[in-house]
């Protein structure tokens, strides 16, 4: 649809800015790019499949009920005593039960005065120690203020830990239960050691608030009379005690003494998928205690006793109308169960991102091609690179792809001057400032002459026309080409190594910039070659080129020659040094200057030689 519009074209709202890109017809290159996207698809295949990424995965929530069984015998003494559930286990806050597997009692405990246990924190010697009122927090009860002696009895073997303030067994009187309860080592072996075989069933309730989803470990058909086993029965909701702290890494005889805190973790990984649908739980028991403590200090009790699970209840009683109690000091085994895990079901919503965010990867390819490209110009590399190379692409086939890609942009400076030697594959700069010698053996700096196109190189000769030959050049313009050339014949500078130079006819202070040869070396001088003739010199050339950029242009004899002139320096910058925008910033070597001067020559023959950018360079 045609625009009618004038904004329409201007409006930059409408245009769209997109990068070009190099195509490499390459055997090598291309199967190498196959490789790597065949191994990014199998990975990104492998990643979808093995982590589920097509599939939203949400949290669950859970609840734990948990049954334990078991019946202990244990004996004290000469006594034997059941213990059944109700007296070994207490349910905790939370996902967590406990089992007492050993403890101390103080029993006939009712309230009264008497003297604290000895320890080196409650003994004393005189009354004087002692303070009505105070409440030691170590201690079990409320001092009277007097210092009495303790009565030991054969149950307290610890006596001799005592320090000497504690030789008389003298300690604070305080108001509490009576007798206090006296320092006790926990009984070993465990006297609910038989805790090992209890049993507990642990029913386990999930939701997917965000699948909407509800399941639990124990379903309808399940076998109830199962015990729990890794690899027998690893669906069996019910655990031996004995198998749980096994599994934990523990032994259960020893932990039992004093106690200690087991994880029972259920792990719930659910595909809700109708397809793939699996959603049960997986088992696993993990020691919560610090085991490297304990094994610093395994011989102290008391540091046993801090770090145990250890706590004290009482059993209450009426004797005679007095009221008595029964103290347990309970330790035991803490379970606690963690409930985890993720339910994950099909969203194309996750499976677009996850395809959108491997497509990157695909990059790779082109990331890697390039550095293979690029590996070339690194000398170091080269070498192996080039060992490399014999079997896949030849460096040359590289530096080509290189130069294709990585365009050389020279912006020419006003502060710098140009120039190039015939026998040389690049272009010179130098600072206009620096410029006291002549130009021809001045120190510069080398840049990369740009690649020429070929195919516009074939278009730069313009087509045979009949008007052309020399024939049918118009009247004046021979009359102006059989002119005499103006400059005399001159011994050749000695900075010339072509023989073709003159010296500069401008003033001494700004000779040096025409000071300049079309060589480095001895040798031929482009002026002689076929090419100057036909891209510099070439009358129909250059007429073409000035008719090319202006068709209209009038050919006033006077002012040809000018024009003509211009053109040819143009020409031959454009020729040797490739870079537009260059005309006015190159230096023509003096030779090829003097050559186009004598074939375009001014009509008063005062050339102004070299003038600055903006006064139209070559004149
Ligand atoms: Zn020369
Ligand atoms: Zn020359």
């Amino acid at each position: 649809m045609r625009c009618q519009k004038d904004w329409c074209y201007s409006n930059s709202m409408f245009t769209i800015k997109t990068s070009k890109v190099l195509q490499i017809h390459s055997v090598w290159y291309g199967i190498l790019k196959w490789v790597i996207c065949v191994l990014i698809i199998i990975y990104v295949c492998i990643g979808l499949w093995s982590k589920k990424m097509y599939q939203r995965q949400e949290p669950l929530i859970s609840s734990v009920h948990t049954k334990i069984k078991g019946i202990a015998e244990v004996n004290i003494g000469n006594k034997t005593r059941v213990w059944d559930t109700a007296d070994y286990t207490f349910p905790l806050q939370g996902n967590s039960f406990f089992v007492i597997t050993n403890f101390v009692t103080t029993e006939d405990q009712m309230q009264g005065i008497c003297p604290e246990y000895p320890t080196n924190r409650t003994c004393c010697s005189s009354d004087q120690d002692c303070r009505k009122g105070r409440i030691n927090p170590l201690s079990k009860g409320v001092q009277t203020g007097n210092c009495i002696k303790y009565n030991m009895t054969n149950d307290h073997p610890k006596i001799h830990d005592l320090s000497d303030t504690c030789k008389h067994q003298k300690t604070c009187e305080v108001a509490a239960w009576c007798p206090i309860e006296p320092r006790k080592n926990a009984p070993r072996p465990a006297l609910l050691a038989s805790a090992e075989n209890f049993t507990v069933l642990i029913k386990n309730s999930i939701h997917f608030p965000g699948h909407n989803y509800s399941t639990r470990n124990i379903l309808p058909g399940i076998d109830i009379s199962c015990t729990f086993h890794k690899t027998l029965k690893p669906d069996c909701p019910i655990f031996r005690l004995g198998d749980i702290l096994q599994e934990a890494g523990a032994n259960f005889s020893s932990v039992a003494i004093h106690g200690g805190i087991v994880g029972i973790e259920i792990y719930w990984d659910c595909n809700l998928d109708a397809w793939f649908y699996s959603c049960k739980p997986k088992y696993s028991f993990h020691n919560l205690d610090d085991e490297m403590t304990k094994s610093l200090h395994p011989e102290s009790s008391w540091f046993a006793s801090v770090l145990s699970g250890s706590f004290r209840y009482a059993k209450y009683y009426k004797e005679g109308g007095v009221e008595k109690r029964t103290l347990i000091k309970a330790f035991g085994v803490r379970f606690d169960i963690l409930v985890f895990g993720t339910g994950g079901k099909f969203d194309i919503i996750q499976l677009i991102m996850y395809i959108g965010s491997t497509l990157s990867y695909f990059g790779l390819a082109t990331v890697l091609i390039d550095f293979l490209i690029h590996m070339y110009t690194m000398n170091c590399c080269r070498s192996w690179v080039y060992r490399f190379c014999k079997v896949c692409e030849p460096c040359a086939v590289n530096e080509d792809y290189y130069k294709r890609k990585y365009e050389t942009s020279l912006e020419p400076k006003s502060a710098l001057k140009y120039f190039s030697f015939v026998d040389e594959p690049c272009i010179r700069v130098v600072k206009q400032d620096s410029l006291k010698e002549s130009l021809q053996d001045m120190k510069s700096e080398e840049i990369p002459r740009p690649q020429k196109n070929f195919i516009k190189l074939a278009n730069l000769s313009p087509p045979p026309h009949p008007d052309a030959s020399s024939s049918h050049v118009p009247q004046e313009e021979i009359q102006l080409l059989i002119e005499k050339p103006t400059s005399p014949p001159q011994a050749r500078p000695e900075w010339c190594r072509c023989g073709h130079c003159h010296p500069s006819q401008l003033p001494e202070s700004s000779k040096f910039i025409e000071e300049l040869c079309c060589r480095r070396e001895r040798g031929p001088c482009i002026t002689t070659s076929a090419l100057f003739e036909e891209l510099v010199l070439s009358r129909s050339t250059l007429r073409f080129i000035l008719l090319y950029q202006e068709p209209l242009l009038e050919m006033d004899a006077d002012a040809l020659n000018n024009q003509l002139r211009r053109c040819a320096y143009r020409c031959y910058i454009e020729w040797r040094f490739g870079y537009e925008d260059m005309a006015d910033l190159a230096i023509l070597p003096s030779c090829c200057r003097w050559k186009i001067r004598e074939c375009f020559p001014k009509k008063d023959g005062n050339y102004t030689g070299f003038r600055s950018p903006n006064r139209q360079g070559h004149i």
